[in-house]
């Protein structure tokens, strides 16, 4: 229904061609600094760097272009594009607390979100509790007077707990609380919390925006007034803020994202049907199949799953796990995802082999993202793998 709006987003939106000679791809405009007519101008622009050309690590004409496309996809009002993730979750979270404060997190939320609330908040007298956000009363039952923020990532990219984003976001507008989430996985396509009430929306672009593996980039997209807020402290402070390539290269990355989405999800589901199918698979976890805890809300909140899965093999051993592993062929070994190439990753690589224990399910968990290869090839590395490790324990 709404194809015809993501097409115009993605390839004409932001685009004034006329502004530079009518090029299909807009420049690339590698510059650090912009001049000025008169000194009047220039005061002008001193006055609010967060509407005029001044100097890149604010503002720059290939990063506007990405902007609009980006806050536009989000639905929200405007946008930040950082040069990671981890600096958008940095500035977001930053921006919206103060010492004395307390977060409310979802349990392990992605590692670098992790470590600020539990090393570099706690120096500025900021606590942060962890609860298991699929159910929105641990939200209520975890909130003192001097809450100011709830942490979500739905899902999360591993067991893909979801949280209902809607009654999260009433709780916390009740309450006069930031609600941030990271939509990573879903990317603006699959799901728009900003249509839920969520306050401020992140992704990595690193993953399936960028799309090829080749840029690190996050985005931040909120209301103007929140967004304006961070431009003119966190951000410029952080002056973490994308460069003109890279935002060259997420506008690429953006004409063949729902192409790209689009085959994934067909990959990913074939590859699903085969893992449950397999006997040394124990469960399959996707938030898209029908066994998944979550499936319900799943399907409400979101509009498609894809790329990633995860998978829980039947064996004693953390050799079995290795073996499958390094027997792909096709198939890497790495962290990531979101680009060409389809990816495995154990569980037990986060962890020393001697503290394996194959009675906890989630240590003989792996999770797999699927590229843009053909479904096939992929699942025929993969049957090999299983045959590798058929007469291991
Ligand atoms: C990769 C990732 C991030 C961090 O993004 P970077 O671009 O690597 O800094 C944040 N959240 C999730 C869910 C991710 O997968």
């Amino acid at each position: 229904m709404d194809e015809p709006e993501v097409s115009y987003i993605i390839n004409e939106l932001a685009e004034n061609r006329e502004d530079y000679f009518r090029a299909i791809a807009p420049p690339i405009i590698q510059t650090s600094n912009f001049a000025f007519e008169t000194v009047d101008d220039l005061r002008n622009s001193l006055q609010d760097e967060y509407s005029t050309w001044l100097y890149s690590r604010g503002l720059n004409p290939t990063v506007e272009i990405l902007r609009k496309k980006l806050a536009a996809l989000d639905g929200a009002e405007d946008c930040l594009v950082f040069n990671s993730g981890a600096a958008a979750i940095f500035a977001g979270v930053f921006a919206n607390v103060k010492s004395g404060d307390h977060i409310i997190s979802v349990d392990e939320p992605y590692t670098w979100a992790q470590k600020m609330f539990n090393d570099i908040l706690p120096r500025f007298n900021i606590s942060t509790t962890y609860i298991d956000g699929t159910d929105t009363e641990n939200f209520k039952k975890a909130t003192k007077d001097n809450t100011t923020l709830y942490y979500l990532e739905s899902p999360n990219s591993w067991t893909f707990d979801l949280q209902n984003l809607k009654t999260v976001a009433e709780l916390a507008k009740e309450k006069n609380i930031v609600t941030i989430c990271d939509n990573s996985y879903c990317t603006p396509l699959n799901q728009k919390p900003v249509e839920y009430g969520i306050d401020l929306v992140l992704q990595s672009a690193s993953k399936f925006i960028g799309g090829h593996s080749d840029t690190i980039a996050g985005v931040l997209s909120g209301s103007s007034k929140m967004i304006g807020r961070i431009f003119n402290s966190e951000y410029m402070n952080i002056g973490s803020g994308i460069q003109p390539f890279n935002a060259w290269l997420l506008i690429r990355g953006l004409r063949t994202l729902p192409a790209r989405l689009d085959r994934i999800t067909n990959t990913t589901n074939k590859i699903v049907t085969y893992l449950k199918q397999q006997p040394r698979v124990e469960k399959v976890i996707f938030p898209f199949d029908e066994t998944f805890p979550q499936y319900h809300l799943a399907k409400q909140q979101m509009k498609g799953a894809c790329g990633l899965l995860s998978f829980v093999v039947i064996t004693k051993h953390v050799e079995t796990i290795e073996t499958f592993c390094n027997s792909l062929v096709h198939v890497l070994i790495g962290v990531s995802w979101g680009g060409h190439e389809s990816l495995i990753m154990p569980k037990c690589a986060g962890m020393l082999r001697e503290d394996f224990n194959a009675a906890v399910t989630t240590h003989r968990m792996i999770r797999m993202y699927a590229g843009l290869e053909d479904a096939d090839y992929i699942i025929e590395d993969i049957e090999s793998a299983f045959k590798a490790i058929s007469s291991m324990e």
